[in-house]
This record gives structure tokens, sequence and C-alpha cells, in this order.
């Protein structure tokens, strides 16, 4: 902690040499390569009702949707198509029960019909013997951010969960070997500097193998809609975030996350250059983006299919980073196991 909060409040010369340090790791231990997660979202309903995201159970605004097994089949079938993402992230709100029979079977067709694709799944808090059917079926890696270190903050936010229970899942994920993305929101309101130091620090307590971190936004069809971001005078901090996040997890990958381009409208090519090593192009069927709006001003809502998937090309081609060929598995030596990569 002593050595976190210095950092995050470096400026001017300091702060651009702090970018830099976390470019120059990011390099020695990922390389320029940048590794390709294509997100499919492929339900937005949710049971929860946590209070910062736009399709939480008490929105009556988004219409709710649920993609047949056929229609993320095609949706994959896109994907691999295009060639460029090596893995698919097939996210959705938190709607445990007789769907999660269906993402098992999902999995296995994935699985069966494109054997080199590795599959993240996204869809929050479950136990632990859900998790372990899952990866049997396929699941290659889990993403659930803990979103706050903070338990009196997290419990402000989630009427239905506690940040203990949040954790023992990413324990759970992590005992069973299956790859284990962690992360956070930065500026939540209520968040101190001390709360960011303490996020990042937990990030590192548990090692993961990937960490997806990005600007709390406020989403007025919620109830925190009118707080602003702990940090709306300060946005540097978002990227003092990123650098410090990748000083301390060295070999974690760190994507650039959708929620940088909703404040800055390059924001997620300043995040590749400074710390963050993963790009995750929007690959959910056009007509249904409006309706997985966690936050408003995510981009690409108005394209079709996998149109991102020539824009990343040109983005990174402009930042003269390649794109990483493979399925882009953790970099930890004791993890990504099923990797012949
Ligand atoms: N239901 C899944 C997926 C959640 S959506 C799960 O529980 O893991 C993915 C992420 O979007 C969340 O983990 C949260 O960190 C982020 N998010 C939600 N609302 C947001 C907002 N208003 N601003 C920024 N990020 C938000």
């Amino acid at each position: 902690m002593e050595d976190i909060l210095p950092l995050l409040r470096v400026t001017g010369a300091d702060l651009a040499a702090l970018y830099a340090q976390a470019d120059a790791v990011r390099r020695a231990h990922c390389g320029e390569a940048v590794p390709i997660r294509a997100i499919i979202e492929f339900s937005n309903q949710c049971t929860n009702d946590c209070l910062y995201c736009g399709i939480r159970a008490s929105n009556p605004v988004p219409r709710r949707y649920r993609m047949t097994p056929a229609e993320i089949l095609a949706a994959v079938r896109q994907v691999a198509g295009a060639g460029v993402a090596g893995t698919v992230v097939l996210q959705s709100g938190e709607a445990p029960g007789a769907g999660d029979d269906q993402i098992a079977a999902i999995l296995h067709d994935i699985k069966a019909v494109f054997p080199d694709l590795a599959i993240t799944l996204s869809v929050g808090n479950r136990s632990r013997a859900t998790y372990a059917t899952w990866q049997a079926a396929g699941m290659d890696r889990y993403l659930l951010r803990f979103e706050t270190s903070d338990p009196d903050l997290f419990a402000r936010l989630h009427p239905a969960c506690t940040l203990a229970e949040r954790l023992q899942c990413l324990h759970d994920l992590q005992d069973l070997g299956v790859q284990t993305g962690g992360g956070f929101m930065i500026g939540l309101p209520g968040e101190t500097m001390e709360i960011l130091a303490a996020n990042l620090l937990l990030c590192r307590e548990f090692d993961f193998d990937m960490i997806g971190i990005g600007p709390f936004i406020p989403n007025p069809e919620t109830p925190i809609g009118e707080q602003p971001n702990a940090y709306a005078d300060d946005p540097d901090m978002f990227f003092r975030a990123i650098a410090v996040l990748r000083l301390v997890n060295p070999r974690a990958h760190i994507p650039a996350t959708t929620a940088f381009d909703a404040w800055f409208s390059n924001g997620r090519d300043l995040a590749l250059q400074r710390g963050a090593n993963v790009f995750m192009p929007n690959a959910t069927p056009g007509p249904l983006r409006q309706d997985y709006q966690l936050y408003p001003g995510k981009p690409c809502i108005d394209e079709d299919a996998f149109a991102c998937a020539r824009c990343v090309q040109a983005r990174l081609r402009a930042l003269g980073r390649p794109v990483a060929a493979g399925p882009g598995h953790s970099l930890k030596t004791s993890k990504g196991s099923h990797s012949d990569s």
C-alpha cells in the first residue's frame, strides 16, 4: 500500500515516466502482439440489481433477450471466420437456473466445431459444481470482477451478494484450474485512493491470469446514475491505475477495456500504450447491442456483426502492434495447460 499510493499521485513528467515504465514491463513480459478476445453478449437477462449496471433487473428500459444456442454458434462462426480472435468471451447478465445446462451444451458444441478457439465465460456467481461442469464441457477461462475490494462499498452496490461470496467464486475457479480473470471498476462513488490501492493489491494477491479494470461510467437509468466517478476531475487516474496494475502484475493479461473508450475516444489505444496488452472487440449481433448497455457511451453499438474485427486490425496497425496468433492462453507457467502454444 505504501508503495502504490505515491504512484497514484504522480503528475507531469513523473506520470509520463510511469506510463513509459508500464509500457516497457508490458513489452518485456507480454511482447508486442495483442491477443484478441471477441465478446458475445448472449443475454441481458439478470436477476441481480447491481446499483451501477444498466441491465440490472429493476431497469425496465432494455428489451430482454437471450440468444438461442444456434444464434450463439452462428456468432462464434463469424468470429472464427474473421480469423482475428483466438478467444470468444460469452458474457451475460446473472441468471442462474435452467440456462446453466444450456451453457454447458453450447460450450460443448463450440469446442466440437472450433477446437482451437479458447472460450471464456463471464456470467457471474455460481457454485463450484457448476463451474466444474462448465470446465468439463470446454470452458477454458472465467471472468468475474470483484468490482471493489472494500466490503462495505461492495455491500452498498450489490443487494444480492457479498464480497466474501464473490471472492469465494474466484477461489473456486482458481482451485479448479480454470484460467481466472478478476478486476474492478475505477472510481465507484465512495471509492477512496486507499480503496483503489487495495483493489490493485488484491489483484496481485490472487495472482490472476487476466485482470479487467475500467472506469465507472454513471448510467442515468440506475439508482447511482447521478453520482459522478470519484476521479471525474482527474481522469488520468484511470491510466495511473492501468500502469500500476501492470507494474504489480507483469505477466497478467490486461485488456484495454471498453469503458476506456466511453470516457475518451481513443481511450483503449492509450490503455494499450500504458500497460494493457489485450483487446476485446464486440461481436454481439448488431441489433442486440443497444439492449446490452451497461453504461452510456458504449462504442460500436450501431455496427453490425463482427465489423469490430476490421476496426481492431486498423487500430492496432496504427499503434504498430500486431495481432497475436493462437488462443492467447495465460502467460503464467502453471496455467493454460490445455494450451498447445
Ligand atoms: N453478469 C456478469 C457480467 C457483468 S457485466 C458478471 O456478474 O460478471 C461486466 C462488467 O461491466 C461488470 O463486472 C462491471 O465491472 C462492468 N460495469 C457494469 N456497469 C458499469 C458501469 N456503469 N460503468 C462501468 N463499468 C460497468
